[in-house]
């Protein structure tokens, strides 16, 4: 019998409903165990103000106003005029509390849409706000395309690149690698076009800014014509797949790989250029995968051997997945479950160590079930890129939105910094003024670049002033 993706799907919901009946007394044990302190699905009152939260809940704001600009001038003088703090957001979906603000929130989603492209150069200019899959959209229909992108497509372009967010791949950089040039509103509400002739220290320092430096309306990408990838999954057993993950890396073109905790068991994941036919496929059904990883947690989270054994019993082994599409149509997925996560980069040498010591962790976190995801990204010369200075591994841990993911701090994070991993700038972690400035050479650079564009702080909240070691009075 042929295995393809939904025989691993399904196998987590497969065995939960064969071994359901005799353990049915535990599964009120994972809910009680679990749940995150105060979580609330229902976004904060606004009272007369607007009202803000992030994908994932965790990040709330009632600011003064959340606007949405037309068009550049408009924001201009929005900015310009405004006694209150700013700070501009995309499709919120950071996890690290760089969005919120308390005084006007701007959102550029309406500056959208791809303004230009150069067939001689390959360069194409879009609106800041245009989320990822429809730049991917128009890239297509003139036969261009990103050089990667991350597991999902609904962040903005701006969003993306004040984050150094990241797809996979040894030879492939983050998305804010592509930028060419840039278009942003100062503090000031004025207009600068940036590149790296004209002004080369605002150039690295805005690719990756948080957010704090002022809005992008408009950036300048390179691109690559488009091109079809063949991906092929496959499961087996972690322990002889680690020593094979830098060749696994080395010999394609994009590799990751999940390991689902408790279960012993890795799917790893690989896409290599093809000038191959078109395949059909199976929508992707992660809810479903997730759902079976979490009920056998809490069936069987309580006696770890009895876990490991089902997961291995149930899931198949060997290939699951071997198809062809367009690259924008298998690099990115949907997530329509939602989660917390921390992602830390890590020197690429230190990457496989790391990790074995977070897959031991992990395995002894009863309550984990959300898959570890391992990633491979080349090195960019940002300032605040986390990629700079030398390619990196980057281990990604998720909770569930109503579970608890304070241990991520206390067991993990100390492992990663340890061994001067970055974090991913939109996803959760403790990393102060101190230790940014012990991990990025150009930190404090930024820092003054920063003081000089925004003397007033006017573009800080709580969380970048403490970042940036400056007074905050709300
Ligand atoms: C389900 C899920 C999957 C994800 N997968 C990946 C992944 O595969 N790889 C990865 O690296 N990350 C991933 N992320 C993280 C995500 O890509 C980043 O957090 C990204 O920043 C989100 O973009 P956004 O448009 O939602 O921006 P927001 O989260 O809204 O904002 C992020 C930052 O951008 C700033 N900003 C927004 N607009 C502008 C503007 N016009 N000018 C200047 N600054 C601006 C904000 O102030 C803030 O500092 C994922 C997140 C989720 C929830």
């Amino acid at each position: 019998m042929a295995i393809n993706r939904r025989h691993f799907v399904w196998g987590g919901a497969g065995l939960v409903a064969a071994t359901s009946l005799p353990v049915a007394g535990h599964v009120a044990w994972g809910r009680r165990d679990f749940a995150r302190p105060a979580y609330d699905p229902i976004p904060p009152d606004p009272g007369a103000e607007a009202s803000w939260m992030n994908w994932s809940g965790l990040q709330r704001a009632t600011p003064v106003a959340l606007e949405f600009p037309s068009s550049e001038a408009q924001l201009a003088e929005q900015v310009a005029a405004t006694p209150y703090r700013i700070r501009p957001v995309g499709s919120g979906h950071s996890f690290s509390p760089l969005a919120p603000g308390e005084g006007l929130m701007i959102d550029v989603s309406a500056l959208s849409g791809l303004y230009g492209y150069d067939a001689t150069t390959g360069q194409a200019r879009f609106g800041a706000g245009t989320r990822l899959f429809e730049v991917a959209q128009a890239l297509n229909e003139v036969g261009r395309a990103l050089p990667n992108l991350p597991d999902i497509d609904v962040q903005t372009l701006a969003g993306s690149f004040a984050t150094g967010t990241h797809g996979t791949g040894n030879r492939l950089t983050a998305l804010h690698d592509y930028i060419v040039a840039f278009r942003m509103i100062t503090p000031r509400g004025e207009v600068v076009e940036v590149d790296a002739a004209r002004q080369p220290d605002l150039f690295q320092a805005g690719k990756v800014s948080l957010g704090a430096l002022g809005i992008l309306t408009e950036v300048t990408l390179r691109t690559v014509p488009a091109f079809r990838l063949h991906r092929q999954m496959t499961i087996e057993p972690v322990g002889p797949f680690l020593d094979r993950i830098e060749a696994l890396g080395e010999t394609h073109r994009n590799f990751e790989f999940f390991y689902s905790p408790g279960t012993g068991l890795v799917a790893w994941l690989v896409h290599d250029v093809t000038d191959g036919p078109v395949t059909p496929r199976e929508a992707a059904a992660d809810d479903a995968f997730l759902d079976g990883l979490k009920q056998l947690r809490d069936m069987f989270g309580w006696f770890p051997w009895l876990r490991r054994q089902i997961a291995s019993q149930s899931f198949p082994r060997g290939r699951i997945e071997d198809v062809t599409d367009e690259s924008w149509a298998l690099l990115s997925t949907t997530r329509p479950t939602r989660f917390n996560e921390m992602e830390y980069h890590l020197p690429r040498a230190e990457g496989v160590a790391t990790l074995r010591k977070v897959i031991r962790l992990l395995d002894q976190r009863r309550e984990a079930f959300f898959p570890l995801e391992y990633r491979h990204v080349a090195e960019d010369p940002a300032w605040l890129s986390p990629f700079q200075g030398g390619p990196r591994a980057s281990i990604a841990l998720h909770a569930a939105v109503d579970e608890r993911f304070d241990y991520f701090f206390r067991d993990f994070e100390p492992l990663y910094r340890a061994v001067g991993g970055r974090p991913h700038w939109g996803k959760l972690n403790t990393m102060d003024q101190a230790g940014a400035a012990a991990l990025y050479p150009d930190f404090n650079r930024f820092r003054e670049l920063r003081r000089e564009i925004d003397p007033d702080g006017k573009f800080l909240n709580p969380y970048l002033a403490s970042l940036f070691g400056e007074r905050f009075d709300a």
